[in-house]
Order: structure tokens, then sequence, then C-alpha cells
């Protein structure tokens, strides 16, 4: 073989072995769970085909009516063929984040709201152990301004406490809001003193909204910003808590109160933060589902891709 030959099939070699490295590489999206919040319409183990269809890996869904207090009891059937399709499909409990009924109030200073509210938690929580559910997602609730955000916390911390009695293992995941009015959890503080207040606290997490979070005032959008709230929320709370991300961009201002989600990219937040968010090594395996309004063209499906394309190499 001529020293030319030698060198053609030298570098045919080397074109082969870049080839084969680049599929093997290693992309951050192998460990980034994203999805979106899909619908139960027609029954809830609907809800999975939803989300494979629209290319996710994690989602959200409602556990039944948001407009009543009770609620005909899921039947078995219906919940054995949800686990069926999440089985067929691949989806693992880690990575399914059920949404709380937005009638409760576990902070109410009214006595028959609070009531209601308790008995609604155990309810879904009960339907989340029927489901084979691990994670359970709600907001923590509001003072109205008529108690102290520490009576507040109290009234959340013992309605969990009570839940968690009466039910044997799903994971009860607060949710940060934007610091709306007198609802408590816009402060990761606020998180935190709730927290403190469960006993079993392997029980407990923290679902962190992103457009919530801009809102009650953590400037994500920024060079570093994420890093420096996931930083922030590790000294506050800690990190082994945090259960999800609400993945969200915002239609208000920093700091503005106002929860008004947006397509990620058309807001405030912006495009680099959800760059350092798909990036972002200690949220792998942590479902980071949308909650966005979504557009014609650009759908759950078009944005779950974008995020996905985001992606980079480890
Ligand atoms: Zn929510
Ligand atoms: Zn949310």
């Amino acid at each position: 073989m001529g020293p030319r030959k030698r060198e053609a099939k030298k570098r045919k070699t080397q074109e082969a072995e870049g080839r084969e490295s680049r599929r093997t590489r290693k992309n951050r999206g192998n460990e980034k769970y994203i999805g979106a919040h899909v619908s139960i319409q027609g029954g809830i183990w609907k809800a999975v085909e939803a989300c494979r269809q629209m290319g996710g890996r994690s989602f959200a869904l409602f556990l039944g009516s948001q407009r009543s207090w009770t609620r005909p009891a899921l039947d078995q059937t219906a919940a054995d063929k949800f686990q069926e399709q999440c089985s067929r499909h691949g989806f693992d409990p880690a990575h399914i984040l059920p949404h709380g009924s937005y009638l409760m109030n576990c902070g109410s200073p009214k006595q028959d709201v609070f009531e209601k509210s308790r008995a609604l938690l155990v309810d879904e929580l009960s339907r989340c152990e029927l489901l084979g559910l691990h994670l359970y997602n709600f907001h923590p609730g509001s003072s109205l301004g008529a108690i102290t955000t520490e009576q507040c916390a109290e009234k959340i911390a013992g309605a969990i406490n009570h839940a968690h009695q009466q039910t044997p293992a799903v994971v009860t995941v607060l949710e940060n809001m934007c610091g709306q009015g007198h609802t408590l959890g816009g402060k990761f503080s606020e998180l935190k003193s709730i927290i403190d207040k469960v006993r079993d606290q392997t029980r407990v997490g923290v679902c962190l909204d992103t457009c919530h979070a801009f809102a009650a005032g953590y400037d994500l959008s920024g060079e570093g910003g994420v890093k420096a709230m996931l930083d922030g929320f590790n000294q506050e709370v800690g990190l082994r808590y945090l259960k999800a991300i609400h993945v969200n961009d915002s239609k208000g201002k920093l700091g503005c109160n106002l929860d008004r989600h947006e397509d990620i990219g058309k807001g405030l937040i912006g495009m680099s933060a959800f760059r350092d968010i798909v990036n972002e090594p200690r949220l792998d395996s942590v479902p980071l589902i949308l909650e966005t309004p979504g557009r014609p063209g650009f759908e759950y499906a078009e944005q779950i891709a974008l995020l996905y394309s985001l992606c980079e190499e480890k």
C-alpha cells in the first residue's frame, strides 16, 4: 500500500470513528424528562397516550373535575388501564405529577373551607395510590389576610400531616406561588416554614414553577439566573426536596406577582434561561413539565421538541 492510499484509509477510519462517537456521545437530553400538563378527557388513562403523542417523557394531569368538592370515586378499571398504559409506554411514577384541585385552600382561616380542603387532599392522595403514583402537587393555600403567614403555614402542614396519616405513601409536593394577594409560597422561606412543620419529611417536596418564581421576584432570566435560583433554593429549602419543575415563560414582569404563563421563549424570562434549565445537571431526572398556553404551530409538541433541541452534549 502506497503512502497516499494508507493516508486515505486512515482518514476513512477516523471518519467512521467520529460518526460512532457522535452517536454514542452523551447528550444532556437523555437525562431530561420534558413533558406537559395533559388532558384526562375521555378517561384518565388517555393522559398517557396524549403525552406520548406530543413526544413527552413526563406529564401532569388533574385527578378529577376542578369544579366540585366531591367527586365520584375513581373506578378500579380506569386506574388499571392507566397503570397498564404507563408501563406499556415506559412512564415511571417519578415522572408523573398530578396537579391538585384549584378549589382547595388548606391554609384557609374559614373552618368549613379548611375542612373541605383537608378532606379533598385525602381523597386526591387516595386517587394517586390507586393510580400507582408517588407524587402529588398542589398550591399551598392562602391566609386571605385574616390570619398570619405563620398560622396559615401551620394549617397547611396540619392538613398535610392529616393526609399522611390517612394514606400510606404519596409525597405531597408544594408548588411555589407568584406572591399574589395573601397566598403562601411565593418566597422559598415560606415553603420551608411549611416543610418544617410536616412530621414525615420523606413525604413532602417542592415543585418550582419558573413563571411563579419570576413573578415572585426570583430573576432567573439573566446570565447565571437559573443557577442562582437553584443555589438559593438549595440554601433555603434544600435541593433534596425538589421533585419537579413547571417550565413556563412569563407574560408578567419580574416581581409583578401576577400568574401569567407564556410560551417558551416568548415571554420575559426568555430562551437562555430555558437553555440553562435543560442543561442543568442538578435537574437530571427531575420532571420538567410545561403549563404554557400554546399557540397555533407552537403547541406542547413543538415546545417539547424545542426544549430537547436546546440540550447540549455533556
Ligand atoms: Zn399549579
Ligand atoms: Zn405551575
